[in-house]
């Protein structure tokens, strides 16, 4: 396979079938492959050999409960025509609808692994890798987190280069970010930082509460004004904003110090800095799709 034929397979991977659902399993099954082939580690893998790491990157970077569905990328990729599977008869020759249980897959000692084409194309061209890294980083996962999706995959940091052209379809609006800062007068809507010099605001960022990944639009109501750490922890769903009287709300499955949760969850249950103007509120719809799709579930109590 050419180079651009590689690049438009995997381009082509199906993964938003579900409305604005985030479906990260295929993204995530490929760029752990693409770690392991980096490594040179064996072409082939066995399901039970790579559930545990599959699973333990959708409890960080997938939507909630995703883990439980661990085995459907290993199965459903082959489809895509980047991947292949190897194993007992009665299990591979299946038609693509009839997904196999966690078990079948263990027991079966299932095999799974990039198709042969794809993987002598990339084998020889780490460059063609981190591309296809480039691409699948930048369609899925906001900026603020890719850094720590490529390291838990094993691929290196700079996988996603800023320089390289943007292949999003979609324009970003260059305005979004000080509309959102202005609409929240330059502070973190959550613990109020401020910090400027020379006039500039220092470690303050604007969020997009629905991912532009997942089509949220860069308007002012699914935005917030969020410093650095607010940011990356709003996205990796350690809190998240209740749609009806936006209160903030973390997860159990933060923890920390007393120092660090002095600090930290003290903002639990408290409300939002709110912003200027009550048209520049959170729309409820954005922060409900946060909450089922990014928001580790059990909230605190
Ligand atoms: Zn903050």
């Amino acid at each position: 396979m050419t180079r651009d034929e590689i690049l438009t397979a995997f381009d082509r991977i199906r993964v938003w079938q579900q409305g604005d659902r985030r479906a990260v399993h295929k993204p995530l099954l490929v760029l752990l492959a693409l770690g392991r082939l980096l490594r040179g580690e064996s072409p082939l893998v066995e399901f039970a050999g790579i559930e545990d790491k599959l699973g333990k990157l959708l409890e960080e970077f997938g939507p909630s409960g995703s883990e439980r569905t661990r085995h459907n990328p290993f199965w459903h990729l082959r489809t895509d025509g980047v991947w292949r599977l190897e194993g007992p008869p009665e299990i591979t020759s299946r038609p693509a609808g009839a997904t196999p249980t966690i078990t079948e897959l263990r027991r079966g000692r299932v095999e799974g692994g990039f198709a042969e084409p794809v993987r002598l194309a990339l084998a020889h061209d780490p460059a063609l890798v981190a591309e296809i890294a480039r691409r699948i980083l930048n369609a899925h996962f906001p900026e603020s987190i890719r850094q720590d999706v490529a390291a838990a995959v094993g691929l290196s940091p700079d996988a996603d280069n800023p320089a390289a052209p943007e292949q999003e379809q979609r324009r970003r609006d260059p305005a979004f970010r000080e509309k959102v800062l202005l609409a929240y007068e330059y502070r973190c809507c959550v613990c109020g930082h401020d910090l400027r010099m020379g006039g500039h605001a220092i470690g303050l960022e604007a969020a997009h509460i629905k991912w532009f990944q997942a089509r949220g639009p860069d308007v002012v109501q699914n935005g917030l004004a969020l410093c650095s750490l607010h940011h990356k922890i709003f996205d990796l769903g350690a809190f998240t904003v209740l749609p009806e009287n936006h209160q903030i709300v973390f997860s159990r499955h933060l923890m920390g110090g007393d120092d660090t949760k002095a600090k930290l969850l003290a903002h639990h249950g408290a409300g939002l800095i709110q912003p200027q103007g009550k048209e520049c509120l959170p729309h409820p719809e954005f922060l409900a799709w946060h909450r089922a799709e990014v928001f580790r579930e059990p909230a605190r109590e």
